[in-house]
């Protein structure tokens, strides 16, 4: 820490002392390190929230990793620009570029780009090297700095870079701008165009090359090589740059075409300024006619005109030393905005390489180290060269900085976790108020204990009720189904993999974390608590199934299955029938015993998966529709929370599938084949997914997210009914609400959109994804799951592939029994890559009956 401080004091330092020194004015102006703001970077579009401009930082991986343009924002796609407000003039002399990497997740950058910069906001330059150049190198992997250095520098206050690309191709940037502030002020100045010299048979240019003003007619609002930092060599035919043509580090002038005897200039300055001095670069090479100008008068504009008073200074001739050289002109203090001078010739031309101004407190020194540039003798000698070189205010300065940062950051840090905390007991105290029914049946005795709750198979021997299906485990053990990414590799190898089917194995059981637990940290930090969300749906639902329901009145007669949140038994409720409001009442009942099924949350759940769970209540309760599960009672006046729902006496869709085979389409050859109860036919298949089709369109029609839509999470009644269930990983969708996942998130890849994954973008859209994903399942009848072939780094490889949208991306096979327009125009549609184009729950419904009646 204390050596940060001090290089942070010896940087400031050395930037006062070197301020128009291209070799020394290269400091990062604070993409990295934080001192640009947020406010200060925008962009032209960007593909999301988490790839917003204030994420192109150079070496920080802030959101999704870096700013990216939003390809699809046609027709602008080729004008897309990540823009830096420096906030003040600087010196920019050197530029870093770096792709999204995102920590492996992340392959894009930019192999092109050009600059554009401005110094008011309104005009704006493309930069060009001194070879006219615009457009620059930029990076070949996502992960490398590359650095360029700005030949010419540029002076401006706003800089854009603009990714060269194609529209095919995706490109992030993360930058960074080095450089020093411009403390002249000078944002432009106006000269007579420069001539040109034939020196024995050479021609000899002293035009101003890089100038990015108007040139017409003369030179206007813009800077060129009178302030890019290179001082000409003594010998005008030589340069400091490399293959450029002789004269071109000097703008000149002959007084042949000057009949009153001088070059008028004019400087434009940011804002009013106290002027001590201007220096001047120029070529005295009188052996070629070139002199030190002989006079120079300067006028003064600081309101509405030129003041009264000019300042005239004239230079001791050097008839001696041939050596180029910067010439002070003392300025005495005067005020303007404007000045103009005239230089008058002492010869028939007159060359100046550079023109400088100090003002007030502005400081330079222009000295560039042994052997690199001419040193120039009268910077040493000039009164008004003050190098403030006490470093004390500076260093104070610095430190009382450093102490309010630190302090900030505290406060932020302390403040954070009362908010936290606050949000917390909000969410908790709306669920308490929002749970109307609560029957008090505290430290009453209960023969449902909790015991046989989670009692092993032995406990279910004396159950009227036989298991009706074995488990498929595949989908009962949520590892196999529910990967995770690759950071969290290390959880991964506890996967077991098989696809066949086989007797039930506890979810968990190896250890590893269901999803809906606190891994999903993030999800659970919805901006306004976890189950305000569910309060500001318009559901059409009334809360009478948050009634509590005596626990005594339960018997436990099978364990149906085992989810993210604990066990799921069969009971038999007693007086379910009167206790349930009438729009409540559910089938059939015999003598008041109703079967239900009851959800419960394990006994060593933590927080997180406490708040899913009692979401999940929340949300059932509201829902209302014939392929959405019924919540019917809870008892979450004690603990273990349970829930209440309605028997869905065929289990899930996956076990349900998995032990089915398809019945073949009837040929006139064969008999007709037995619809058997191990076989389904095509229709059926797709009635089922129309009816999680219409399941969702409910949904979506109460702008609601359910983000693990799967067959494992659809349940099957009596005559093929379907009903989507599993609410634990939902939430609800308002217009720019996304929901993003950080730190340790278990995710179902193989069913989630690749904005899901990549960007953490959950939408009705990457629900449609997951449809998509449901269907094929259906119609592969769950004998394996989404991409077995691939790995779970290939999953997310081949998601990476869905975002660069080269054609490399891989798509779920047609299933055998799928015609080919399903395939086409439904299945492949819920794919698309932009999530506009996919269809709609209800054209998805519309297309399935359509398919059903064809
Ligand atoms: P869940 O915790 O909702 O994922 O449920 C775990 C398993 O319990 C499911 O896969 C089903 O096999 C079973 N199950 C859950 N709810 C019901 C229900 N209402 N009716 C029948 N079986 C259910």
């Amino acid at each position: 820490m204390e050596f940060k401080v001090i290089r942070l004091f010896v940087l400031l330092a050395a930037t006062v002392k070197a301020q128009v020194n291209p070799e020394v004015c290269r400091y990062p102006l604070g993409m990295t390190g934080g001192q640009i703001q947020d406010e200060d970077i925008s962009a032209s579009s960007y593909w999301s929230e988490s790839t917003a401009a204030k994420f192109g930082r150079l070496d920080i991986g802030g959101g999704d990793g870096a700013w990216c343009p939003d390809i699809m924002s046609e027709p602008h796609g080729l004008k897309e620009y990540l823009q830096v407000d420096l906030r003040s003039l600087h010196f920019i002399t050197l530029v870093g570029t770096q792709g999204r990497h995102a920590d492996g997740m992340g392959n894009e950058f930019a192999q092109k780009y050009r600059i554009k910069y401005s110094r008011d906001g309104s005009n704006w330059v493309s930069w060009q090297d001194r070879k006219g150049q615009q457009v620059i190198e930029g990076n070949r992997n996502a992960y490398d700095v590359v650095l360029k250095d700005l030949e010419p520098p540029i002076i401006a206050r706003y800089v854009r870079f603009m990714p060269v690309t194609d529209h095919s191709m995706i490109v992030c940037m993360r930058v960074e701008l080095y450089g020093c502030e411009w403390l002249d002020g000078l944002v432009s100045y106006s000269i007579p165009d420069g001539h040109q010299m034939i020196y024995r048979d050479l021609e000899v240019s002293f035009n101003d090359s890089v100038y990015d003003g108007v040139s017409a007619e003369g030179l206007t609002k813009g800077l060129g090589q009178l302030t890019d930092g290179t001082w000409g060599l003594d010998d005008f035919l030589h340069s400091q740059i490399y293959g450029v043509w002789p004269g071109y580090d000097y703008v000149g002038w002959s007084n042949r075409t000057f009949p009153k005897g001088y070059v008028e200039m004019i400087f434009d300055f940011d804002h009013v300024r106290n002027f001590t001095s201007m220096k001047v670069h120029t070529s005295n090479m009188f052996s070629r006619g070139v002199r030190v100008f002989r006079q120079v008068t300067c006028f003064f504009w600081s309101d509405s005109e030129w003041e009264p008073g000019p300042i005239t200074f004239r230079p001791t001739p050097d008839r001696v030393s041939q050596r180029a050289r910067f010439v002070t002109v003392t300025l005495g203090d005067r005020t303007a905005k404007t000045i103009k001078c005239r230089f008058h010739f002492s010869d028939v031309w007159m060359l100046f390489s550079e023109v400088a101004f100090q003002s007030g407190s502005a400081v330079y020194n222009t000295s560039m180290g042994p052997g690199k540039h001419p040193k120039n003798p009268l910077t040493v000698d000039d009164p008004t060269h003050k190098v403030d070189d006490s470093n004390t205010r500076i260093l104070i300065g610095c430190l009382v900085a450093v102490i309010a940062i630190l302090s900030a950051i505290i406060v932020i840090m302390l403040w954070r976790q009362v908010w936290q905390k606050m949000l917390e007991k909000a969410s908790r105290r709306l669920l308490d108020d929002d749970l109307t029914a609560r029957l008090a049946i505290q430290n009453r005795a209960f023969a449902f204990r909790h015991s046989s709750l989670s009692s092993d198979s032995g406990s279910t021997s004396n159950s009227t009720y036989e298991r009706i299906y074995p488990l498929c485990a595949d989908y009962q053990e949520p590892s196999r189904l529910i990967r995770k990414l690759p950071e969290f590799a290390h959880s991964a190898e506890n996967l077991k993999s098989s696809s066949s089917c086989m007797a039930a194995t506890a979810s968990g059981s190896d250890g590893a974390p269901h999803y809906a637990e606190a891994d999903i940290i993030s999800l659970q930090e919805s901006s306004d608590g976890s189950i305000a969300a569910a309060n500001m749906t318009p559901f059409t639902g009334t809360d009478s199934s948050l009634r509590e329901f005596p626990r005594e009145k339960l018997s436990f007669k099978e364990k149906l299955g085992e989810g993210q949140f604990g066990e799921v038994h069969l009971c038999e409720a007693e007086g379910m029938q009167d206790f349930l409001d009438e729009d409540l009442s559910v089938g059939e009942i015999s003598e008041s015993l109703l079967l239900v099924a009851v959800k419960t949350l394990r006994e060593d759940a933590n927080k997180n998966a406490r708040n899913d769970f009692l979401k999940e209540i929340r949300i059932m309760s509201r829902l209302r529709d014939p392929n959405i599960v019924r919540l019917l009672a809870v008892c979450v006046d004690t603990d273990p929370l349970w829930m209440i729902t309605e028997y869905m006496e065929n289990g899930d869709l996956n076990q349900f599938l998995c032990n089915l085979r398809l019945k073949e389409a009837p040929d006139e050859d064969k008999p007709e084949q037995e619809e058997g109860e191990d076989s389904i036919s095509y229709t059926k298949l797709i009635s089922m997914a129309a009816q999680i089709a219409s399941g969702m369109k409910y949904l979506s029609s109460l702008n609601f997210v359910h983000r693990d839509l799967a067959t494992r999470n659809c349940l099957v009644g009596k005559n093929y009914t379907i009903r989507i269930a599993d609410f634990g990983m939902s939430r609800n969708l308002y217009k720019g609400d996304y929901y993003r996942i950080q730190g340790r998130a278990v995710l179902p890849i193989r069913w989630m959109s690749w904005e899901s994954i990549l960007l953490g973008k959950f939408t009705m859209a990457s629900d449609v994804w997951a449809f998509g994903v449901t269907l094929w399942e259906i119609l592969t009848l769950c004998k394996e799951q989404p991409y077995s072939q691939l790995s779970d780094e290939q999953v997310i490889e081949n998601t990476g592939e869905f975002f660069r949208d080269k054609g490399k991306q891989v798509y779920l096979p047609k299933p055998p029994c799928c015609p080919d327009s399903v395939y086409n125009d439904l299945m492949l549609s819920c794919w698309r890559r932009n999530a506009k184009q996919r269809p709609s729950f209800q054209e998805i419904h519309a297309q399935l009956q359509e398919n059903m009646s064809a």
